[in-house]
Protein backbone atom coordinates (compact mmCIF):
# COMPACT_ATOMS: atom_id res chain seq x y z
CA UNK A 1 0.00 0.00 0.00
CA UNK A 2 2.42 2.53 -0.99
CA UNK A 3 0.40 5.40 -1.93
CA UNK A 4 -1.05 5.53 1.11
CA UNK A 5 2.08 5.39 3.43
CA UNK A 6 3.61 7.36 1.45
CA UNK A 7 1.41 10.79 2.34
CA UNK A 8 1.86 10.60 5.66
CA UNK A 9 5.73 12.00 5.01
CA UNK A 10 3.48 14.88 3.83
CA UNK A 11 2.39 18.22 5.68
CA UNK A 12 -0.74 18.03 7.21
CA UNK A 13 -2.91 20.24 4.96
CA UNK A 14 -1.43 18.35 1.50
CA UNK A 15 -3.15 15.25 3.25
CA UNK A 16 -5.78 16.82 4.17
CA UNK A 17 -6.34 18.00 0.76
CA UNK A 18 -5.25 14.74 -0.77
CA UNK A 19 -6.81 12.10 1.57
CA UNK A 20 -9.56 10.58 -0.33
CA UNK A 21 -7.59 10.11 -3.30
CA UNK A 22 -4.58 8.29 -2.10
CA UNK A 23 -7.13 5.80 0.08
CA UNK A 24 -8.43 4.89 -3.18
CA UNK A 25 -5.42 3.82 -4.48
CA UNK A 26 -5.27 0.99 -1.74
CA UNK A 27 -6.01 -1.77 -3.53
CA UNK A 28 -5.43 -4.94 -1.80
CA UNK A 29 -6.60 -3.29 1.91
CA UNK A 30 -9.43 -2.99 3.50
CA UNK A 31 -8.99 0.44 4.72
CA UNK A 32 -11.91 3.26 3.11
CA UNK A 33 -11.92 6.89 4.27
CA UNK A 34 -14.37 8.38 5.80
CA UNK A 35 -14.41 12.35 5.51
CA UNK A 36 -16.28 13.82 8.18
CA UNK A 37 -17.09 17.28 8.48
CA UNK A 38 -17.40 17.84 12.02
CA UNK A 39 -18.61 21.12 13.46
CA UNK A 40 -14.84 21.19 15.11
CA UNK A 41 -13.42 21.29 11.53
CA UNK A 42 -11.90 18.03 12.26
CA UNK A 43 -11.67 15.51 9.54
CA UNK A 44 -11.09 11.58 10.15
CA UNK A 45 -9.30 9.69 7.86
CA UNK A 46 -9.03 5.99 8.12
CA UNK A 47 -5.37 5.38 7.13
CA UNK A 48 -4.20 1.60 7.41
CA UNK A 49 -4.09 -1.54 9.94
CA UNK A 50 -2.66 -0.87 12.78
CA UNK A 51 1.01 -2.31 12.21
CA UNK A 52 0.62 -3.50 15.85
CA UNK A 53 -2.69 -5.35 16.52
CA UNK A 54 -5.69 -5.72 15.27
CA UNK A 55 -6.75 -2.03 15.25
CA UNK A 56 -7.22 0.60 12.64
CA UNK A 57 -4.90 3.67 12.30
CA UNK A 58 -7.14 6.55 11.65
CA UNK A 59 -5.50 10.25 11.03
CA UNK A 60 -6.81 12.92 13.04
CA UNK A 61 -6.25 16.33 10.98
CA UNK A 62 -7.79 19.97 12.62
CA UNK A 63 -8.18 22.14 9.84
CA UNK A 64 -9.51 24.93 11.97
CA UNK A 65 -7.11 24.89 14.52
CA UNK A 66 -3.84 24.11 12.51
CA UNK A 67 -3.01 21.60 15.17
CA UNK A 68 -0.77 18.89 14.01
CA UNK A 69 -2.35 15.91 12.90
CA UNK A 70 -2.26 12.89 14.62
CA UNK A 71 -2.71 9.25 13.73
CA UNK A 72 -4.05 7.12 16.70
CA UNK A 73 -5.21 3.03 16.20
CA UNK A 74 -8.51 2.24 17.44
CA UNK A 75 -7.61 -0.40 19.68
CA UNK A 76 -4.66 0.41 21.21
CA UNK A 77 -4.19 4.57 22.02
CA UNK A 78 -0.96 3.44 22.80
CA UNK A 79 -0.63 2.95 19.11
CA UNK A 80 -0.20 6.40 17.97
CA UNK A 81 1.93 8.66 15.91
CA UNK A 82 2.29 12.70 16.00
CA UNK A 83 3.45 14.08 12.95
CA UNK A 84 7.23 13.81 13.27
CA UNK A 85 6.78 10.25 13.80
CA UNK A 86 4.74 9.75 10.06
CA UNK A 87 7.51 9.40 8.26
CA UNK A 88 8.78 6.68 10.37
CA UNK A 89 4.94 4.89 9.97
CA UNK A 90 5.13 5.49 6.11
CA UNK A 91 8.54 3.22 6.13
CA UNK A 92 6.89 0.55 8.44
CA UNK A 93 3.70 0.58 6.42
CA UNK A 94 4.99 0.94 3.15
CA UNK A 95 8.09 -1.42 2.09
CA UNK A 96 9.34 -0.35 -0.30
CA UNK A 97 12.95 0.33 -0.22
CA UNK A 98 14.62 3.43 0.44
CA UNK A 99 16.73 3.19 -2.68
CA UNK A 100 15.15 2.86 -6.21
CA UNK A 101 16.36 2.68 -9.69
CA UNK A 102 15.10 5.22 -12.27
CA UNK A 103 11.93 2.89 -13.35
CA UNK A 104 11.07 1.84 -10.06
CA UNK A 105 11.61 5.73 -8.66
CA UNK A 106 9.06 6.68 -11.57
CA UNK A 107 6.76 4.15 -10.91
CA UNK A 108 6.67 4.95 -7.02
CA UNK A 109 6.35 9.09 -7.63
CA UNK A 110 3.45 8.43 -9.95
CA UNK A 111 1.79 6.28 -7.24
CA UNK A 112 2.27 8.73 -4.76
CA UNK A 113 1.82 12.25 -6.82
CA UNK A 114 -1.35 10.75 -8.85
CA UNK A 115 1.01 11.99 -11.71
CA UNK A 116 2.61 10.28 -14.54
CA UNK A 117 6.52 10.66 -13.48
CA UNK A 118 8.35 9.06 -16.81
CA UNK A 119 11.83 7.35 -16.10
CA UNK A 120 13.68 9.99 -18.24
CA UNK A 121 12.42 12.64 -16.49
CA UNK A 122 14.14 11.05 -13.21
CA UNK A 123 17.38 10.89 -15.45
CA UNK A 124 16.70 14.72 -16.54
CA UNK A 125 16.32 15.63 -12.98
CA UNK A 126 19.78 13.98 -11.44
CA UNK A 127 21.66 14.43 -14.78
CA UNK A 128 21.08 18.49 -13.92
CA UNK A 129 22.00 17.46 -10.61
CA UNK A 130 18.55 17.78 -9.03
CA UNK A 131 18.86 14.58 -7.07
CA UNK A 132 22.09 12.47 -5.84
CA UNK A 133 22.89 9.21 -7.88
CA UNK A 134 24.21 6.79 -5.38
CA UNK A 135 25.88 3.43 -5.53
CA UNK A 136 24.57 1.29 -8.32
CA UNK A 137 22.88 -2.05 -7.37
CA UNK A 138 24.27 -5.13 -9.01
CA UNK A 139 23.94 -4.50 -12.13
CA UNK A 140 25.58 -1.20 -12.24
CA UNK A 141 22.35 1.08 -12.44
CA UNK A 142 22.52 3.99 -10.24
CA UNK A 143 19.75 4.25 -7.53
CA UNK A 144 17.94 7.27 -6.09
CA UNK A 145 16.50 7.76 -2.89
CA UNK A 146 13.01 7.82 -3.02
CA UNK A 147 12.18 10.03 0.19
CA UNK A 148 15.09 12.61 -1.19
CA UNK A 149 13.29 12.31 -4.62
CA UNK A 150 9.81 12.74 -3.16
CA UNK A 151 10.89 16.03 -1.24
CA UNK A 152 12.24 17.30 -4.80
CA UNK A 153 9.71 16.61 -6.70
CA UNK A 154 7.27 18.62 -3.83
CA UNK A 155 9.58 21.88 -3.79
CA UNK A 156 9.84 21.76 -7.83
CA UNK A 157 5.51 21.37 -7.92
CA UNK A 158 5.54 24.23 -5.52
CA UNK A 159 8.05 26.31 -7.40
CA UNK A 160 6.27 25.57 -10.27
CA UNK A 161 2.97 26.39 -8.80
CA UNK A 162 4.28 29.61 -7.42
ZN1 LIG B 1 -2.88 -0.88 17.34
Amino acid sequence: MPALADWMTLDADWVAAHLPRHVEDVEDRAADLERIARPAGIRRGIVADCPHCDGVLVAWIDDERQLRGRIVCTRDAGHSWEREQWRHLGRVLDPTPDLLDATHLADWLSRRFLTRVERVTVWQWARRGYLDRIDGDHVGRPLYDRHAAADWYLEHRARRAG
